[in-house]
C-alpha cells in the first residue's frame, strides 16, 4: 500500500498508520507476561519480534504466538505523529539518543489523540449547534497541543485538558442518546446476564462489563 501523506501540524490524524511510525508501541511500553503478552519486556526496549524495518515479524500469527494484546492496541495515530511530526522523520534506530524523548512524547500524544478520536466522533453525532461549536473548538485546541515540540509536549497538562474536554463529551453523549435509556454509569456488571436487559441508549460509561452477556441484535428486541 502506498504511504499516506505525512501528517502536518494542525492536521493530526487519528487513525494509526504503522507504515509511518517507528514501531513505538513495540518499544515504548513495558509488557508483563500475561494472557496478552507472551513475554516480559521493560519499557524502552524493542520487542524481540520487531524487525529492523519496524514491522512485526509475527504479525500474521500474533494470537497463536501469545500476543493478542498487540492486536487490540490502538495509538489513535499518535505513533506517526511522534515519528513524522514531533521528530521530523528521525528514526530512533539511527539516533538512539532520541528514544527517551520519543517515549515521553508518545506518552502525551497517545491520550491527546484518543481525545481527538472522541471529539471527532462526537461532532459526527450531529450535536446541537452550540455544543458542536464547543466541540470543534476543543478539537482545534487539542490538535494545536499535538503539534508541539518535545519540550512543549512535556509541558502539556493532560489532566487539566481532559477536565475541560470530558464534560463536552458527556453532553454530546447525552444529546445523542436523548431520550436516554437506563443509567448504568460505573456499574459492576462483571459476568452479568444482560440478555433480557434493554441497553439501547443506556449510559454504560465506566461500567465493568467483563464477561457480561448482552443481546447483540440491533434489528429486533426479544419479546
Ligand atoms: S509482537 Fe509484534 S506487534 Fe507485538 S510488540 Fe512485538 S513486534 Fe510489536
Amino acid at each position: 500500500m502506498p504511504p499516506s501523506p505525512a501528517p502536518t501540524p494542525g492536521s493530526a490524524q487519528v487513525r494509526a498508520d504503522c507504515g509511518r511510525c517507528f514501531g513505538l508501541c513495540c518499544v515504548v511500553p513495558a509488557f508483563a507476561r500475561s494472557s496478552d503478552f507472551a513475554i516480559d519486556k521493560p519499557a524502552g526496549q524493542p520487542c524481540p519480534n520487531l524487525r529492523t524495518d519496524h514491522r512485526c515479524g509475527i504479525h500474521t500469527e500474533l494470537r497463536q504466538r501469545g500476543f493478542p494484546g498487540c492486536t487490540v492496541f490502538d495509538c489513535f495515530g499518535a505513533g506517526q505523529q511522534v515519528a513524522q511530526v514531533t521528530f521530523g522523520g528521525r528514526n530512533w534506530r539511527d539516533a538512539p539518543g532520541t528514544l527517551p524523548a520519543m517515549a515521553e512524547a508518545f506518552a502525551v500524544l497517545r491520550p491527546l489523540h484518543e481525545l481527538l478520536w472522541y471529539l471527532t466522533e462526537a461532532v459526527a453525532l450531529r450535536p446541537p449547534a452550540e455544543l458542536r461549536v464547543e466541540l470543534e473548538r476543543a478539537r482545534a485546541e487539542t490538535v494545536a497541543l499535538t503539534a508541539g515540540d518535545p519540550a512543549q509536549l512535556r509541558a502539556v497538562d493532560l489532566t487539566a485538558h481532559r477536565d475541560r474536554v470530558n464534560p463536552l463529551l458527556s453532553r454530546a453523549s447525552d444529546a445523542a442518546r436523548s431520550p436516554g435509556g437506563a443509567d448504568h454509569r460505573g456499574a459492576h456488571l462483571l459476568g452479568a446476564d444482560l440478555r433480557r436487559v434493554d441497553l439501547r441508549r443506556a449510559n454504560l460509561r465506566g461500567a465493568l462489563l467483563v464477561g457480561a452477556t448482552c443481546w447483540a441484535s440491533t434489528s429486533a428486541w426479544p419479546t
